[in-house]
């Protein structure tokens, strides 16, 4: 029997125009903007200035503090300028523009056997190294897996849900660099001391499904988990439920029903972090849509412009009439091509005019649709009432704050209504509020 949780939605996925496309390199961009902020928590302070010459893999702004980490350079080059450039999620922010000068040179590092770190050596390389999960959330890594006084996990669990429509790379790193990913597990797992570990995968990823299953073999306490094809079946608490019939707490985290969750693209960059000293300074993004001539899954240098990767599939058949960085789900429409990828882009998806076509707002027909399809147990007609009546302190009580914005309610919604718009401003406000 298939395992899954209660809600969630069946969107058309589109993978099939990208799930065979092996990964591929990306053409080393001439010049690239790196964000500052491109993870959940404190920006990074940049630790280089106008005029200095950066290798691929130099350190150029440090996490500072415990919820932030460190950002490096994906091309070697020189330090243009340091200033505000267009955002995938912010719209604007500080970023350090990198001139390359095409010579491609690596920083040199130094390689570790895992068994021989320590706990804390570990997570040390991991900040230094600046990784974060890369299923989209960025949150440290590093303070992901240092786990608050007193609690123990046993559970550690690989996310290869890949829910999403039309994204394919975690379905790609999971059919050909399979090993790398066991590796990372192996580290995350023996550095929680968590006594068993699950790699959640949809059914509809088979090879993934036999790869792992076929390396792990003689593996004991690592299990290989089919889930049902339900968005959003990656969200960590629609995953922990499905595996281990946990219920994360409202307002709680994963640790707190003794269990970590981390994404397959993540485990990987643990991987090559620790092994192989390498920072995170590129990562898989889907390249895709039905008006991208030669979609792609490609191995892009962090700071690319998302422009050159959609030229570098042949460009676009007929004009864009939304251009996502992201899913089609839970992803951010962007005005310009110049924005440039960051840690969480998982995707570029490109719509044409015609698929990009919404109809207008209607009246709530109060069916209760997104009731039955919110995967956190919400009420996101009351939510709607409540947050455009501003009612912020009855918002709390519907536990608003537990959205995962996975946009289940508004893909169901026969109104039209925006509702994670509406979610999303409500959050920031309550927020705002608990701030004063
Ligand atoms: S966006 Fe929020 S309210 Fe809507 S279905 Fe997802 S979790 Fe529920
Ligand atoms: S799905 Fe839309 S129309 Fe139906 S109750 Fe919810 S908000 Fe109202």
């Amino acid at each position: 029997m298939l395992h899954t949780f209660k809600g969630g939605v069946h969107p058309k996925y589109f993978r099939y125009l990208t799930r065979n496309r092996s990964l591929m390199i990306a053409s080393l961009p001439e010049k690239v903007s790196i964000p500052l902020s491109q993870h959940i928590g404190i920006p990074a302070e940049p630790v280089v200035k106008r005029g200095d010459y950066v290798k691929v893999g130099t350190m150029i702004a440090r996490g500072t503090k415990f919820i932030s980490t460190s950002i490096h350079s994906s091309i070697s080059g020189v330090v243009s300028a340091i200033e505000n450039q267009p955002h995938p999620v912010l719209g604007s922010a500080p970023a350090i523009i990198i001139e390359g000068d095409g010579k491609d040179e690596y920083e040199a590092v130094s390689t570790n056997n895992p068994e021989s770190l320590s706990a804390d050596e570990i997570l040390d390389i991991l900040k230094q190294k600046g990784i974060v999960g890369l299923g989209g959330a960025t949150f440290p890594t590093h303070a992901k897996l240092t786990l608050p006084k007193g609690k123990k996990v046993d559970t550690f669990i690989l996310n290869g849900a890949e829910c999403e429509p039309y994204l394919t790379g975690d379905y790609r790193i999971m059919v050909e660099k399979t090993e790398e990913i066991i590796g990372g597990l192996k580290i995350i797992k023996k550095l929680l001391n968590a006594e068993r570990s699950y790699i959640g995968i949809e059914k509809d990823k088979p090879e993934a499904i036999r790869r792992f299953r076929e390396l792990l073999d003689n593996e004991e306490n690592i299990e290989v988990v089919p889930l049902k094809v339900k968005y959003p079946q990656g969200g960590e608490k629609q995953l922990i439920k499905t595996i281990l019939n946990r219920e994360v707490p409202s307002g709680g985290l994963p640790v707190d029903v003794g269990c970590i969750v981390n994404n397959v693209g993540t485990a990987l960059s643990v991987y090559e972090a620790i092994r192989h000293g390498k920072p995170l300074y590129q990562r898989v993004v889907t390249v895709t849509g039905s008006i991208v001539r030669n979609p792609g899954n490609l191995i892009v240098r962090i700071g690319t412009r998302i422009g050159e990767l959609i030229d570098q599939c042949g460009g676009l058949t007929e004009k864009a009439g939304k251009i996502i960085v992201g899913g089609p789900m839970m992803g951010f429409a962007q005005h310009t091509l110049d924005v440039p990828v960051i840690k969480s882009t998982t995707g570029i998806l490109c719509l044409s005019e015609k698929e990009a076509e919404k109809e207008g707002e209607l009246p709530c027909i109060h069916c209760a649709r997104c009731v039955d399809v919110c995967p956190m147990g919400l009420l996101p007609t009351e939510m709607r009432k409540e947050i455009r009546a501003g009612h912020w302190e009855t918002l709390k009580e519907y536990n608003l704050l537990d959205c995962i914005e996975c946009g289940c309610c508004e893909f169901s919604c026969p109104a039209n209504i925006p509702l994670v718009q509406l979610f999303k401003l409500g959050k920031s406000e309550i927020r705002r509020i608990e701030r004063l």
